[in-house]
């Protein structure tokens, strides 16, 4: 299941940065510590009343001059638009209502997206009240105060904001047809590769209503089958400011992720896998994605019979958290391989969906036992007592052992090493949680 999105904008100052830390805590990152990744704030998890969610904040630089103030605002509530499922729009009671508030206001009511509008530095409820009934002009809404700083009015805010995932988010939900995002740096082929499946394919024009994405997802039927394809290639607009572009397509990427059954990853072959591949991978492989990298402009290289495992290596050094990924090498310009690209895929989501009968996992677990004795410590042995998989998407097992602390990472690898002998599960992690039998 993707998790929602929901991203807070707001001018400079307003308190985005204090609201977003005081919300995700420590839980923040834009993937977890890999080696060689480096740790960006842009996307945190967070949790409400059995409600996950993932939080974005659109606000990176400071826009320089007041001219840019309301170009920077705007760029800052169209990603949100297109990307996140609830907007919180957050404002400053101190500074009261300012004009660019109200232009924003504007735009945010026309996208018809659910906004919840938070009046931030409220620190003294009682006193403060009659500044916060201000905010009302902005006609999008019951304004919601709250004080960053001091984590007052968190309750109902969230509240708020946990409310709509429900009310006007279940299409997706209900939409059984494998969603497959096609993300990657620019210029590494992305639009090439969509265009090339979507000539080869009858595009299918029908959009449910209602929905506020149809506009970035493309339908496309592929050998009898459904699919959606997550664009994430479309921001290529008159922006000058480079820095918050390239946090807007990290944002793209992460919302394309969040909402993806399979991500395709595209890397350039002339380039070689880079860092920032590296951390659209991370973010893939956290949230149990299908994985598939594709190696574009494979015309451009000269290959000798060593060339495919040299590349192929190099990318599972980088990449080696998920030695599971398929990999793929095509050409989105002689079109060398396009037609397995989606086989690739529908192996990949067949890998995401199987189930294993828990009879036939215990066999796995008992032979690997058998074959390797489970670790001990200070004289007690790890007994591993039951395996069954409790879920799909993706696949995720629960193992009952007699202590957890017993149960090393590398036993749990061992264990996944054998399942995947056996069945493969390409192109996708699997999860594992160890509990406890008395
Ligand atoms: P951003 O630019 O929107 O991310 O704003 P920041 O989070 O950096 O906050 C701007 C300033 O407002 C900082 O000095 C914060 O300490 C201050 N601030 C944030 N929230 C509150 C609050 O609830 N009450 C008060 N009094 N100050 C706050
Ligand atoms: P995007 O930014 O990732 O969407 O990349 P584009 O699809 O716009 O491609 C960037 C450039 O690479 C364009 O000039 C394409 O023509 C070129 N390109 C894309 N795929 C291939 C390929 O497979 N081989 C070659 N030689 N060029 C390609």
């Amino acid at each position: 299941m993707s998790r929602p999105i929901v991203a807070i904008i707001g001018r400079p100052n307003v308190g985005k940065s204090t609201l977003f830390n005081a919300l995700a805590g420590d839980r923040i990152s834009i993937v977890k510590d890999y080696p060689g990744v480096t740790r960006d704030r842009i996307y945190a998890d967070v949790t409400w009343l059995n409600t996950q969610f993932t939080m974005i904040d659109t606000g990176g630089i400071e826009p320089d001059s007041k001219d840019e103030m309301l170009s920077y605002m705007r760029l800052q509530a169209e990603i949100a638009i297109d990307t996140a499922d609830v907007i919180v729009f957050l404002v400053d009671v101190r500074q009261g209502l300012v004009d660019s508030d109200s232009k924003v206001a504007d735009m945010l009511r026309r996208s018809g997206k659910p906004i919840v509008l938070v009046v931030n530095k409220v620190d003294n409820f009682e006193k403060l009240m009659p500044d916060v009934y201000e905010f009302y002009n902005l006609g999008i809404g019951d304004p919601m105060p709250i004080s960053a700083s001091s984590k007052l009015g968190f309750g109902d805010m969230l509240d708020e904001v946990v409310k709509h995932f429900h009310s006007g988010n279940t299409e997706e939900a209900e939409d059984e047809r494998p969603r497959i995002a096609i993300v990657g740096k620019p210029n590494v082929g992305k639009s090439s590769i969509v265009n090339k499946l979507l000539g080869e394919t009858r595009v299918i024009v029908s959009n449910i209503a209602g929905t506020t994405r149809d506009a970035v997802d493309t339908p496309i039927r592929r050998n009898g089958k459904d699919y959606v394809l997550i664009d994430t290639a479309g921001l290529r607009r008159k922006n000058k400011i480079k820095e918050e572009l390239e946090r807007f397509s990290i944002i793209r990427t992460v919302t394309a992720v969040e909402r993806a059954d399979v991500v395709v990853l595209v890397i350039d072959a002339t380039e070689g896998v880079t860092e920032q591949d590296a951390k659209i991978a991370g973010i893939a492989h956290d949230r149990g994605k299908g994985m598939v990298i594709a190696v574009n402009k494979w015309d451009l290289i000269e290959k000798n019979n060593k060339t495919v495992k040299e590349f192929t290596t190099d990318i599972k050094d980088v990449l080696s958290f998920m030695p599971y990924a398929e990999i793929i090498f095509i050409s989105a310009e002689t079109g060398q391989r396009m037609h397995k690209l989606f086989e690739v895929i529908e192996v990949v989501i067949q890998n995401q969906n199987l189930r294993i009968s828990t009879g036939v996992l215990n066999e796995i677990m008992m032979e690997a036992i058998a074959l390797q004795q489970p670790p001990s410590d200070k004289g007690k042995r790890l007994k591993l007592y039951y395996i069954t998989q409790v879920s799909v998407k993706p696949p995720t097992f629960v193992i009952f052992v007699n202590d957890k602390e017993l149960m090393h990472f590398s036993y749990t690898r061992y264990i996944e090493n054998k399942i995947r002998e056996a069945f493969g599960f390409s192109g996708t992690s699997l999860k594992f949680f160890i509990r406890e039998r008395k």
